[in-house]
């Protein structure tokens, strides 16, 4: 198959040659009709799957009511997700927005508001090497992916960079400018790194005693993925801010930025944005949440993860592959001393779509409403790849 002329598109990534057509559950079709099963799910954004009935009826449903309105308005949709988002989450207020990194970017801006008006205009938020926030100038100044300093300088100050899992790291690094901790807690773009619960439980009480407040971005381990509604429910710890994005909406652009009452502190011009909780992103937003939020529904993540990694394990052993990492559907396996671009490509041609967040490690990052069958047929096809790739050697 040839690579179709990309001369219109900026070089910014690097795709493979198949042109995509058509998407449904967890399969993906390419223009010439061939299928594969989806474990990347528009970079575990697609919840439930590609083009699910939920959102494509709710998104009729709403685009033919209300499409969109002015920020500055009240919709329904807007005033139902706020409530339903704050009561599952535990947290009190919510700003809606498109993506993660806006999402983050409103948490440094409230923190950093919250700072100035609490702790004498402390502004620092320590974040971690490896971590992942998104590609704002702030955000990618939060982020601690090796050589990313060093990309459009000069960088955003005020985010030094402690080690995850590493509490001593982080306890070093607190000092009068200090006004919060950010960090995902399984760091996802860094190749699946859960935080240890002792590590959170520690940083909860590290925010605690020098007045801090603890921020978890949970675009990526949010809204299900790890088999509980949100990753600080996994850790029973309750952040102070949190950001949800990926998942929110199953493929439609919403994020959120949610807070404890007493952070809450914009106030009207403070913050905004033109797409902000539009109606038609929350109206999908909600009925999805009502799948997500089932405990049947987030019993068959913990599941069907449990399941793909003891079949990841498996395959590592067979092949005296490394570590398999990750929690609920959110998965990894190292491949030490092998190229996982390449392992990406052999899984590709089996028809399986894989990706590799580090260069010596593939991510599965499954519809959460995946089966135990098509669990399996993943797991089968990874094999054949893997066994495609020793034959190779
Ligand atoms: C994907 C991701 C982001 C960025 O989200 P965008 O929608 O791409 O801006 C931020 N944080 C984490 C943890 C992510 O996984």
């Amino acid at each position: 198959m040839s690579a179709p002329a990309t001369h219109a598109l900026m070089n910014t990534v690097i795709r493979p040659p198949q042109v995509f057509v058509r998407g449904r559950g967890a399969y993906l079709y390419d223009e010439v009709g061939l299928a594969y099963l989806d474990w990347v799910q528009g970079w575990a954004v697609n919840a439930l799957g590609h083009s699910p009935d939920v959102v494509t009826v709710a998104l009729a449903r709403q685009a033919s009511t209300l499409l969109n309105l002015s920020p500055a308005y009240y919709s329904r949709p807007l005033l139902q997700l706020a409530g339903r988002l704050t009561a599952l989450s535990g947290l009190d207020q919510v700003f809606f927005i498109n993506s993660g990194a806006e999402a983050n970017e409103g948490a440094i801006k409230l923190a950093r508001k919250w700072g100035r008006l609490n702790k004498g205009g402390a502004y620092e938020i320590i974040t971690f090497d490896n971590g992942y926030h998104g590609r704002t100038l702030a955000t990618m100044s939060a982020t601690g992916k090796p050589g990313w300093a060093d990309y459009y300088p000069p960088q955003v100050p005020g985010f030094p960079k402690a080690r995850f899992n590493d509490l001593d790291s982080v306890a070093a690094l607190i000092g009068p400018a200090t006004v919060a901790v950010m960090l995902e807690p399984v760091q996802g773009e860094g190749g699946v790194i859960p935080a240890s619960p002792d590590f959170i439980a520690g940083l909860r009480a590290l925010c605690d005693e020098h007045g801090l407040l603890l921020i978890f971005d949970e675009v990526q381990t949010g809204c299900g993925r790890l088999g509980t509604l949100f990753a600080a429910q996994h850790y029973r710890v309750q952040p102070d801010i949190m950001t949800l994005g990926k998942g929110l909406a199953a493929g439609v652009p919403l994020s959120a930025l949610l807070a404890r009452r007493d952070c809450c502190c914009f106030e009207p011009g403070d913050q905004g944005g033109t797409f902000s909780g539009a109606p038609l992103a929350c109206a999908v937003a909600l009925d999805v949440l009502e799948i997500l939020a089932q405990p049947a529904f987030l019993a068959n993540v913990a599941e069907r993860g449990a399941q793909l990694a003891a079949g990841l394990a498996g395959l590592s052993a067979r092949y005296g592959l490394g570590e398999v990492r990750g929690i609920g559907l959110l998965q990894a396996l190292v491949l030490p001393g092998c190229d996982a671009l390449a392992v990406v490509e052999l899984a590709r041609a089996k028809g399986l779509l894989l990706n590799a967040p580090r260069p010596s490690c593939v991510r599965m990052m499954p519809a959460l409403n995946s089966t135990a069958a098509e669990i399996d047929q993943g797991l089968a096809l990874l094999d054949a790849a893997l066994g495609s790739r020793r034959q190779a050697a």
